[in-house]
């Protein structure tokens, strides 16, 4: 009869261990450990660094706190600058990727032109040389009412919050809330447009490749670097040149035409790309099927062999939590963030900054400022100085970011073309764009854009 195996008591001992175990390491670990285990737990049997989200990441000292969502372009450059302008300032980088993935260059690595050890960087070492800190975190949640940020590992409270979440993908356009749908379209045929293992992906299926179409769905306006799709069908095609296979690029492209660097993309479909690239404009995507490999356009219907689904482009998840997704004049939201044009800062909170593709509408000119990782960096140069200056006790005065970008268009020779945009403010007090287009496709331009890389990411890691 003793000897009977009772399920619930033995399960009622474990969990009791448990708590016993968790509330002597929390109280080793100290006072505010110690404090949340002993408040009332949503699972007993969950250990303390496991369950509760909300407890404090961080103790907070005398200083003030940056923390700084997102440790893309925009965020990296944001903190070094931050540590450099305001060293004074607790500076909190927040990223869920354990390495650095630079979405620039990466058409060229599709390619094999460099390898992957150009295009990462270990975040720890970085952060450690720069000063700030670096927590590999999934951010889950922003309260903006409270000033915190709610992550997989902890909360944060902050002083000022800078959002650099970068872009996503709004799978809703095409499948509604069929989440089978997206996922099948993520995992398959990925866009490989955010820093993730999907370039990985998308590099495994060009190189083994046999032939057939390979279909680009290039999203409409506005979007993330939009003459890099081009460039990738270039880079594309010459590798499937080189290995004379019987095979296509197809891109479905939602424009009228190719923008920009127009011509010299349409030379180098023509002279380089004949047989290899067809271009097809207008094709607003309609229908997607990720099982049977097919996609309906305004512009005909596509069966492929393999794909690179662009779904349209919004601002990146961490905008839409943290409520500063901006409303459309159609009712609704917009789907990017709505900052004051020259500050960058939330309308309704002077706090809260968001930097790089995530910026919302700025000028009724241009609409939006190309969704580039240089104009990112630029963003968090600035907003990095107006927080040094406002901390200083100074109001800041505004400032622009300019880009340049540069596409490789052909790999042997390797020859590249690049595009250059300036910004000003005119009489009217409107942000005003110029924009050089540079056609010529020319070898120089590549070592230009190698220099560009080599600058860029020094002011980014140091
Ligand atoms: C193929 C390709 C080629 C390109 N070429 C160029 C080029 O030549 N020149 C150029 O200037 N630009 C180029 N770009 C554009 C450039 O990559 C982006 O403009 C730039 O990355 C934007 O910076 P960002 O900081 O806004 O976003 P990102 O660099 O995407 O950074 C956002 C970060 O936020 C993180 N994040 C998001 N949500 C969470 C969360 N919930 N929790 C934790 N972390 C989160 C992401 O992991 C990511 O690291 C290219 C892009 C692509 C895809």
């Amino acid at each position: 009869m003793s000897k009977r195996y009772d399920a619930s008591r033995r399960r009622f001992l474990a969990a009791g261990g448990a708590i016993a175990t968790a509330s002597a390491a929390a109280a080793a670990a100290g006072p505010a450990l110690a404090q949340s285990a002993a408040a009332p737990a949503a699972s007993p049997t969950l250990p303390p660094l496991v369950g509760r989200r909300t407890d404090a990441l961080l103790a907070r000292g005398k200083a003030r706190r940056v923390v700084i969502c997102g440790g893309g372009w925009g965020g990296v450059t944001a903190a070094r600058y931050l540590r450099q302008s305001a060293p004074q300032l607790e500076v909190v980088l927040l990223e869920r990727n354990p390495v650095f993935f630079s979405c620039p260059m990466s058409n060229k690595w599709l390619v094999n032109i460099m390898d992957a050890d150009y295009l990462t960087k270990d975040y720890l070492k970085v952060s450690e040389e720069q000063g700030y800190r670096f927590i590999q975190t999934e951010i889950l949640e922003i309260e903006r009412d409270t000033k915190r940020v709610i992550t997989a590992a902890g909360a944060l409270d902050y002083d000022y919050l800078i959002l650099s979440p970068g872009i996503r993908y709004n799978y809703e356009a095409w499948f509604g809330n069929d989440r089978r749908a997206a996922e099948a379209t993520r995992a398959r045929f990925p866009a490989a447009y955010i820093p993730s293992a999907e370039h990985f992906r998308l590099k495994q299926a060009i190189h083994d490749f046999k032939g057939g179409d390979l279909v680009m769905t290039l999203p409409p306006p506005p979007q993330r670097c939009p003459p890099s799709p081009y460039e990738r069908a270039c880079l594309i095609a010459a590798l499937f040149k080189a290995r004379k296979l019987n095979a296509r690029v197809v891109i479905l492209d939602h424009k009228d035409d190719v923008r920009p660097i127009g011509p010299g993309f349409k030379a180098a479909f023509q002279e380089l790309y004949k047989d290899i690239i067809t271009y097809v404009p207008n094709a607003h995507v309609k229908e997607v099927d990720p099982f049977n490999k097919r996609i309906k356009t305004a512009a005909g219907d596509f069966d492929f062999e393999h794909a690179i689904l662009m779904a349209p482009h919004q601002a990146g998840d961490l905008a839409w939590k943290a409520g500063v997704v901006g409303k459309s004049p159609l009712g609704g939201l917009d789907g990017w963030a709505n900052v004051d044009p020259l500050f960058l800062n939330d309308r309704n909170d002077p706090d809260v900054y968001v930097i790089g593709d995530a910026v919302g509408f700025v000028s009724p000119q241009f609409a939006f400022y190309p969704k580039a990782g240089h104009v990112a960096n630029r963003h968090a140069r600035i907003v990095a100085r107006y927080i040094a200056e406002r901390e200083a006790g100074r109001d800041p005065a505004h400032d622009l970011p300019n880009n340049l970008c540069y596409m490789m268009v052909s790999t042997d020779p390797q020859e590249a073309i690049s595009v250059q945009f300036d910004y000003k403010i005119n009489e009217q007090g409107v942000i005003e764009q110029t924009q050089w287009d540079f056609n010529q496709r020319k070898p120089e331009t590549v070592s230009d854009d190698f220099e560009w890389a080599r600058i860029i990411y020094g002011d980014m890691f140091g």
